[in-house]
């Protein structure tokens, strides 16, 4: 850290990686961020992680596209073959006017020809709520259809979709900062010191103070330290577990009887469904032990407030919503919700994909999860943007890629996502992509997804821009321009509003801060959230109550927005995964992040500091594996799936089971999701990451 001397300004803004939205505040030097300092956020009372502080200067990374570009009529075939730094073989570079022509022109074509429906567009978790907000009313009011999503699909839309039937909401029902007035917390299939780590140090502070920590996940974890329970259970089998724990609370009467009484329906049938789920019976199906279900049970149940984190080993999985309404059934169960110190917190992924998905970028629901099927909530946005919505969902993430093969989808709009690297099965997608007759893509990389556009929208890195986001806390926070972006390169809002423009839309707004006051006339959400206290106040947690309101960390205390105010427990059946090991693929493939590496990583793969701590592609495995197949840690091995393989460097990690390898999804070089099974939740549409069959040996060997 330096002294005042070495910048020339600072800037307060929001970090752009986890959706902890840790507050902080960039440190200007000669047009470049010299340093970075956590600020008194409400979510990080000045604390960072590594990438908050060191995973900065991909701002000014020589990959950033400057200038707008448009394919070259005989640029070689699409592929995953453009070079980065060397891209004039497939594109050249263009002025605004003739790439904004040529993107909008290309997709007016096919909306003429085909109709609006063979269009569909992709928003961004990382960019600002009023920019997503943007970009789903253009795809609804220009094309005429819902067709629009992002990576909130690939992440929590089954947590969504099982707070939505049976809490009435999709957003957390209490801070995770209220862990401090918790006695018991369950944090279950996430790692919160790898991917949300300034949250995993409440935890800490939590356990620290005596509160009971009880860890479930298949992998171990750094915060097993500070657990008074680590199940490290068999993949998969979440629903058998969290079934057996609550046969325990209903068999010895822990639950809170006036609770359920007051403030839930559906008991009756739930407590019918656990009869079939003794903890003696699911033991050896989830491996863990009849005697510690029961120990759990009793502990959180007998705490006087509980709270339940969990990730995306809860959510990727093709029962991933039933994981999702055990999780609900517990804490109601246990009259765990709506009381300080109690709660429901899906741990959200990007920094924005809680506002993203709140403004709307989901294809089914309007901004505030309003149900396109709904005719009053069709009618308000009919008001409001003096267009008709279509009132059939639209496609998803996974199922647009199906329809590019069925010719249904003939072309996309792209902005800040990297399908080419996040979706399942990640060559089938990058076919996909290949057969469009017109992909535009808005980025500020040329990533992965870019290497098969037509045009290219050169955009702004988040400390480029001014918008708000809003983390996993519900907390909408106020992002500030702290630098200009290179070159040619705009702002995403800028840039929507000119495609709009020439798809024939009658857009006027001149600056974020009109959108803000639109989406507000929609969005219950942000009442008594403006513009201006956000400027002012930096963060305000929805809902707020009333202009001074600072907002709700804690909801639902006096009843849930569903039918008669109560919650509804929704038994779930125990499901196999959609790929079970076999003598040919005889173990199990899980994906996810490292604490080094942001998603896709096209941004902390071209961060100095992160890149040189975590350089390469690895897999973990354990030792005793890695023993049985002949390896040592540091050499390469090949794994396969029925969809692809990779050849990647063995890491020895005993967090993980022998039967298991695990991969992060960052390295295109060694690219994950090659691997991954694109099954799909049926009620939250999200696949299977969690949970692949594969096979390992050392590469070279037959
Ligand atoms: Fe950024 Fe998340 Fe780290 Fe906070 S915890 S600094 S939001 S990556």
């Amino acid at each position: 850290k330096g002294s005042s001397l070495d910048y020339d300004r600072e800037v307060q803004s929001v970090c752009p990686y986890c959706g902890v939205g840790c507050q902080l505040s960039f440190k200007i030097k000669d047009d470049k961020i010299a340093w970075v300092d956590g600020i008194d956020g409400p979510a990080n009372e000045n604390r960072l992680c590594v990438k908050g502080r060191f995973g900065f200067d991909y701002v000014r990374h020589p990959h950033r596209l400057t200038k707008p570009l448009i394919r070259r009529p005989d640029a070689p075939d699409k592929g995953l073959n453009v070079d980065p730094a060397n891209p004039w073989t497939h594109f050249r570079e263009a002025t605004w006017d003739e790439a904004l022509d040529a993107a909008a022109a290309g997709l007016a074509k096919l909306r003429g020809f085909f109709g609006g429906k063979a269009v569909a567009g992709f928003g961004s978790a990382k960019c600002s709520n009023e920019e997503a907000y943007l970009f789903q009313k253009l795809i609804r009011t220009g094309f005429g259809h819902n067709n629009v999503d992002h990576c909130t699909r690939l992440c929590h839309a089954s947590s969504v979709a099982a707070l939505m039937e049976n809490v009435g909401s999709g957003a957390v029902t209490a801070t995770f900062n209220e862990i401090e007035n918790a006695d018991c917390a369950i944090v279950i299939g996430c790692n919160p010191t790898e991917n949300h780590p300034v949250a995993a140090t409440y935890f800490k502070q939590f356990a620290k103070r005596g509160g009971k920590l009880i860890v479930m996940d298949p992998r171990a974890q750094a915060l097993k330290r500070h657990a008074s329970h680590m199940l490290q259970f068999r993949p998969g089998t979440d629903v058998a577990m969290l079934n057996a724990i609550m046969h325990v609370i209903v068999e010895e009467k822990l639950y809170d009887r006036n609770y359920v009484q007051g403030f839930t329906e559906g008991f009756f049938q739930l407590r019918d469904h656990l009869k079939d789920y003794a903890p003696e019976k699911m033991a050896p199906i989830c491996g863990i032990e009849a005697d510690v279900l029961r120990d759990v049970a009793r502990t959180f149940a007998n705490a006087k407030a509980g709270m339940i984190f969990w990730g995306m080993g809860i959510s990727q999985h093709i029962h991933g919503t039933d994981n999702s309404r055990c999780l609900i059934s517990l804490a109601l169960l246990c009259g765990h919700v709506g009381r300080p110190g109690s709660g429901l917190h899906p741990l959200r992924g990007q920094n924005n994909v809680q506002g993203a998905s709140d403004a709307g970028l989901i294809p089914m629901v309007l901004p505030d999860y309003q149900s396109v099927k709904e005719e009053g909530a069709r009618e308000l946005f009919r008001s409001i943007w003096q267009m008709e919505v279509n009132p059939e969902p639209g496609l998803t993430v996974v199922e647009i890629i199906d329809a590019i093969y069925r010719g249904e989808i003939k072309g996309m709009y792209i902005l800040g996502e990297n399908p080419a690297m996040s979706d399942p099965d990640v060559e089938h997608a990058r076919k996909a992509l290949a057969h469009l007759d017109h992909l535009v893509v808005q980025d500020i990389f040329l990533t992965e997804t870019a290497n098969f556009a037509d045009v290219i929208l050169p955009a702004s890195a988040w400390p480029e821009k001014t918008g708000t986001v809003t983390n996993t806390n519900r907390q909408v926070q106020m992002g500030r321009k702290a630098l200009n972006p290179p070159g040619d390169a705009r702002e995403d809002w800028w840039i929507v509003v000119q495609m709009a423009k020439r798809l024939g839309l009658d857009w006027k707004y001149t600056h974020p801060s009109e959108v803000f006051k639109e989406m507000k006339m929609g969005m219950q959400s942000l009442r008594n959230i403006s513009w201006g206290r956000l400027e002012e106040e930096g963060a305000v947690t929805y809902p707020s109550l009333s202009p001074e309101d600072p907002g709700q960390a804690v909801v639902f205390g006096d009843g849930f927005p569903r039918p008669g105010g109560r919650a509804k427990f929704t038994p779930a059946r125990v499901t196999p995964p959609a790929e079970v090991p076999d003598q040919k693929f005889p173990m199990i493939l899980t994906t996810g992040r490292q604490l080094e590496h942001w998603h896709t990583g096209s941004m902390t793969r071209r961060a100095t500091v992160l890149d040189w701590a975590e350089p390469e592609a690895n897999a973990s495995l354990h030792p005793k594996t890695l023993r049985k197949l002949g390896v040592e840690p540091g050499e390469m091995i090949r794994i396969e799936t029925r969809r692809g393989a990779i050849d990647i460097m063995a890491r020895a990690d005993r967090a993980v089971a022998e039967d298991m390898v695990f991969v992060p999804f960052a390295y295109v070089e060694a690219a994950a999701n090659t691997l991954t099974n694109p099954q799909l939740d049926p009620y939250g549409k999200i696949p299977e990451f969690k949970f692949s069959a594969c096979r390992v040996r050392k590469t070279g060997e037959d």
